[in-house]
C-alpha cells in the first residue's frame, strides 16, 4: 500500500493535525489500498474557517457568472482528462464495476459541473410589475459556506450534484466524502486547484460521521447550508444538529422503489429496465427498484425472463471491463445485506451469497408484505416480486412504504401511464425507463426519502438567499 490522500484545505493537501490516518479497503481484494487523513473536529474547524475566509474575503462570490463558469468548465475538462484515474479510485474504494465508473460516474460528474455552471449563468431573475409606482425584482445571492456530506454508492457523481450548483452560484464548499469512498474527492480537489479555482473555495475534509468530522460540520454556526445524501436516520441526526443554529438542510435519503409491471407492458422493455433498476451498482442505489409488482397474467412469463436475465449478469472483479456486478462496498455492508438472506420471508428463486463480499443477483417471491425484506431498504442486489390484480391494488402497494423516492411503471397504455404516475407518492416516476435524469427537473423524495429537491432552479433556491429589491420610481 503506497498511496496517501490528504484533506484539501485552503488550497493545500494536508495531513490531520495529529497525523491520524485510516485505510481505505478494496472490497474485491479485501486489502487496504491507500491511507487517508482521518479528520475530526479540529480539521473541520480549519476547513470551515478556510471556506468562510474564501467566501467573506476571496474573489469567488464576487466573480461574474461567466468567469466562474469558465473555471468550472476547465475543472470539468480536467475531470475528463483524468477519467481513468478517477474511475479506478471509486472502483477500488467501493467495488463498482470500472466500466460503470468510466461510462457513467466520471462523465456525469463533468456534465453536472458544466450544467450547473451554464444554468447559473443563463438563469433569469423575476421582476414584479406593480400598480404603485415601484419597481420590484429578485436577486439570487450566494448563501455562503456549504457543507456537503456524501455517501459512498456513486461517490463523485453524487458529490457533484451538491458542489457543482453550490460553486456555480458563488458559494464556497467543504465536502466530506463517505469514509468508504474518500479518494476521488481528494483527486477532484487537486484538479479544482489545477483548474484555477481559488484556494479555500473547494475544500475536502475526510473522516467519519458521528462524533467526528461529519457531525462537527453540522454543528458549526459558520456553515450556512448543509446538503446531505445518505441514510434516513443519519438525516434525522443531521437535522437535529443543524436546528441548533437554524442552518437550512437539504436531505436526499433512502428509498425502497416500487416497480409496477402491468400486463399491457412491453415485457422485453420491462425485463431490461427492471434488471438495471435493481442490479446496477450491485443494488447499492437509493433509486433501486427493489419492490417489483407484476400483474398476474404476465407473472410467470416475466419471472422466467427476469430470472434468466439476472443469472446472465457477469459477476466478478470490478476492475475487469466486462464485469456488471462487483462486490458489496465493505464487510460491514455485506453483513447487513446478507442478514436479509438469513430470513428471506419468501422463496429465493435465484441468487444468494457469493464468495468474499459478493452477493449474487437475488430474486425472492412470496415475501410477507410486512417482512423486513419487503419493507426495509436493503441497499443490495435483492429484489422481491409480488403479484397484483388491479391498478388500484398496485398503486396502494407501491404507496405503502414510508419511503417515496421513486417508482417505475411499465405499460403501453398512455392513459394508465399518466394516471398511475400522478397517483404514486414518489419524487420521480419513470415510465418504461429508469435512471434518466434531466438536471433541470426536481430530484428528491417524499416521506422518509428526504427534504427539498435538487436540480436546476431547485438547487438555486437552496444554495442562494433570494432577495427582493423594491425601488420607488419618482417617489413611489
Ligand atoms: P450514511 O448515512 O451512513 O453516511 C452518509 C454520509 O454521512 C457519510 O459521509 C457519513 O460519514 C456521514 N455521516 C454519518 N453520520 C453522520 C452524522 N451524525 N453527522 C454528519 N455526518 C454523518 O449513508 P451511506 O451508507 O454512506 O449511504 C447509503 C445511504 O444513502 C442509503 O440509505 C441510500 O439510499 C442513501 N442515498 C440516497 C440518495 C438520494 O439521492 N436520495 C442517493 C444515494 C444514496
Amino acid at each position: 500500500m503506497s498511496e496517501r490522500f490528504g484533506h484539501v484545505i485552503d488550497g493545500e493537501e494536508r495531513a490531520s493535525l495529529d497525523g491520524a490516518e485510516f485505510d481505505t479497503v478494496d472490497p474485491y481484494t479485501q486489502q487496504p489500498w491507500a491511507s487517508v487523513a482521518l479528520g475530526g473536529a479540529p480539521e473541520a474547524d480549519l476547513a470551515v474557517a478556510s471556506a468562510r475566509r474564501a467566501f467573506d474575503e476571496g474573489p469567488w462570490p464576487r466573480m461574474g457568472f461567466a468567469e466562474r463558469g469558465a473555471l468550472l468548465h476547465r475543472f470539468a475538462d480536467l475531470i475528463m482528462a483524468n477519467l481513468d484515474e478517477l474511475a479506478l479510485a471509486d472502483t477500488r474504494d467501493m467495488g463498482k464495476p470500472v466500466a460503470d465508473a468510466k461510462g457513467k460516474d466520471v462523465p456525469r460528474t463533468a456534465q453536472n459541473i458544466r450544467f450547473f455552471a451554464d444554468h447559473a449563468r443563463l438563469s433569469a431573475a423575476e421582476t414584479y410589475p406593480t400598480d404603485t409606482g415601484h419597481h420590484a425584482y429578485s436577486r439570487y445571492e450566494p448563501a455562503g459556506v456549504v457543507a456537503a456530506i456524501a455517501p459512498w454508492n456513486f461517490p463523485m457523481m453524487l458529490e457533484s450534484w451538491k458542489f457543482a450548483p453550490a460553486l456555480a452560484w458563488g458559494n464556497t464548499v467543504v465536502l466530506k466524502p463517505a469514509e468508504d469512498s474518500p479518494v476521488s474527492a481528494t483527486l477532484m480537489a487537486r484538479l479544482a486547484l489545477e483548474a484555477g479555482i481559488p484556494p479555500g473555495v473547494f475544500n475536502v475534509l475526510h473522516g467519519y460521521g458521528p462524533d467526528s468530522a461529519g457531525s462537527a460540520l453540522t454543528e458549526d454556526p459558520r456553515v450556512d447550508r448543509i446538503t446531505f445524501t445518505g441514510e434516513s436516520n443519519t438525516g434525522r441526526a443531521i437535522t437535529a444538529a443543524a436546528a441548533r443554529n437554524l442552518t437550512p438542510v437539504s436531505l436526499e435519503l433512502g428509498g425502497k422503489g416500487a416497480n409496477l409491471v402491468f400486463a399491457d407492458a412491453d415485457l422485453g422493455t420491462a425485463v431490461d429496465w427492471s434488471i438495471k433498476a435493481i442490479f446496477t451498482n450491485a443494488g447499492q442505489v437509493c433509486l433501486a427498484g427493489s419492490r417489483l409488482y407484476v400483474q398476474r397474467p404476465v407473472l410467470d412469463e416475466f419471472l422466467a425472463r427476469f430470472v434468466a436475465a439476472a443469472e446472465a449478469l457477469v459477476v466478478g472483479d470490478p476492475k475487469e471491463a466486462g464485469t456488471q456486478i462487483g462486490p458489496l462496498s465493505s464487510k460491514t455492508h455485506h453483513t447487513k445485506v446478507t442478514s436479509y438472506l438469513d430470513d428471506p420471508s419468501g422463496k429465493v428463486l435465484t441468487g444468494g451469497r457469493g464468495d468474499g463480499l459478493f452477493v449474487r443477483p437475488t430474486v425472492v417471491v412470496d415475501a410477507a408484505p410486512d417482512s423486513p425484506i419487503q419493507c426495509e431498504e436493503i441497499f443490495g442486489p435483492i429484489v422481491t416480486v409480488t403479484p397484483f390484480d388491479t391498478e388500484d391494488e398496485a398503486v396502494a402497494a407501491a404507496n405503502g412504504s414510508r419511503y417515496g423516492l421513486n417508482a417505475m411503471v411499465f405499460t403501453e397504455n398512455l392513459s394508465r401511464a399518466h394516471r398511475v404516475s400522478a397517483r404514486l407518492r414518489a419524487g420521480t416516476v419513470w415510465t418504461n425507463c429508469f435512471f434518466v435524469r434531466d438536471l433541470r427537473a426536481p430530484f428528491g423524495g417524499f416521506g422518509d426519502s428526504g427534504w427539498g429537491r435538487e436540480g436546476g432552479t431547485f438547487s438555486r433556491e437552496f444554495f442562494t438567499e433570494p432577495k427582493a429589491v423594491v425601488m420607488a420610481i419618482d417617489g413611489g
